[in-house]
């Protein structure tokens, strides 16, 4: 009898990302058997959901909300977006440009399913956030990357997008960038609005850190002139406000392709739980002043990093300007950032992700999430420097 197979696409997705989260199996197995590690890994806070949120959660389920929530979003949860997106980019945007998604994750997918055809060439920047090839291959087109150069600071070009655009439908953009650290300036972003105008291409801009800036501003491309009909902002409760497991987020874009955003999600997710959307809204009810204090530990850590790593010369780190992660070329020690994190992992028990999971342009770095609290984190750092000190 012939074997039932999955589909090609389906397969194509889970080669792309095979051998990504190796290590933290690993990790996963060394915690079993009794090990201490310092996990520096996955961008999760060391804080939980902050009880006034959960208070609001439970008290919205408990009144009755636990029923099918509008597909879109709900209204209320949609205008509060639409305004913090107005206040932040200048461009009038109302709920009708707004659609509330499981997380900032399947936004992502719906984004790229929504611009290309299958078979269109979607370009994505190298570093990039290790769910991007598999997140463009599910959605039926195919991945391209563009390398950012660590001599740039890993800055995009318009002149890179240029060169690759030949047949591509759309850019994925991350700024405050994962695994970078990196926060694009509004020269790198006006090149690349340049380039999208100029090969007719969709942005998709992944702003899911947008509250985690330590120098400079976060701009949004949404903001550039003649930017917002091409545009597709990624947004997400995760980062921000420390709710990751609540899965909201949202994507913002011209009301048309919102439509068909919201269509498509009455064919795949249906919406989001309501009293998840209730807690979203009590969530940014608490203001700037509550972003702020959720990103400060990370601040405070670049700060600590940048000075602990100052001190030495073997390991670099990629000047850190946002997000809640560090890349640190370790191509001094001879290593690859496979190699040097396994043995990192086998002599200090620390973990951090080998560069090679963002991208080629990543092969000799680490990336270092800050999410573990201060003494902790300071203490790992010192470990580092001690376990290079045999590659001196
Ligand atoms: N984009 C980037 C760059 C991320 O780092 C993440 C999560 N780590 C996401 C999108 C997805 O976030 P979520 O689905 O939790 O909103």
């Amino acid at each position: 009898m012939i074997k039932s197979q999955p589909s090609t696409r389906i397969k194509e997705l889970t080669l792309l990302s095979a051998n990504d989260w190796e290590l933290l199996d690993e990790v996963r197995e060394l915690k079993n058997s009794g090990q201490k590690i310092t996990e520096l890994t996955i961008g999760e806070h060391d804080i939980r959901t902050d009880p006034r949120i959960l208070d609001a959660l439970n008290k919205s389920a408990i009144s009755g909300n636990t029923g099918y929530a509008p597909v879109s979003g709900n209204k209320n949860l949609r205008e509060a977006i639409a305004y913090r997106v107005t206040k932040r980019t200048g461009i009038p945007t109302t709920y009708k440009n707004v659609i509330i998604t499981p997380g900032g994750q399947s936004a992502l997918f719906a984004a790229h399913l929504g611009v290309c055809n299958p078979g269109d060439v979607a370009l994505y920047c190298d570093p990039y956030y290790a769910t991007y090839p598999g997140t463009i291959a599910g959605a039926g087109a195919k991945p391209k990357v563009i390398k950012a150069r660590p001599e740039e600071n890993f800055q995009l070009s318009g002149e890179a997008i240029d060169t690759a655009s030949d047949g591509a439908k759309s850019l994925l953009i991350n700024s405050p960038n994962n695994p970078t650290g990196v926060v694009y300036t509004r020269d790198t972003l006006e090149d690349i609005s340049l380039a999208c105008k100029k090969n007719n291409l969709w942005l998709i801009s992944d702003e899911v850190y947008d509250t985690q800036v330590w120098e400079g501003t976060h701009i949004s491309p949404r903001s550039i002139e003649g930017m917002s009909e091409r545009t597709i902002v990624i947004g997400s409760m995760s980062k921000s406000h420390a709710m990751t497991g609540s899965r909201i987020g949202w994507a913002v874009a011209p009301e048309e392709f919102i439509d068909h955003l919201i269509n498509f999600a009455t064919h795949t997710t249906y919406g989001v739980p309501g009293f998840i959307q209730d807690a979203a809204l009590h969530g940014l009810s608490l203001g700037k002043k509550f972003e702020n204090e959720i990103a400060t530990p990370f601040k405070r850590r670049r700060d600590l990093a940048t000075q602990i790593f100052s001190k030495q010369n073997l390991l670099t780190l990629v000047p850190p300007t946002g997000a809640m992660y560090l890349l640190l070329d370790v191509r001094k020690t001879g290593l690859t950032g496979k190699q040097f994190s396994s043995l990192l992992l086998a002599k200090k028990h620390i973990a951090v992700m080998p560069g090679e999971i963002f991208g080629k342009s990543a092969i000799g770095y680490v990336r270092i999430a800050m999410t573990v609290n201060d003494a902790e984190f300071k203490n790992a750092l010192n470990e580092i420097i001690d376990f290079t000190k045999q590659f001196l």
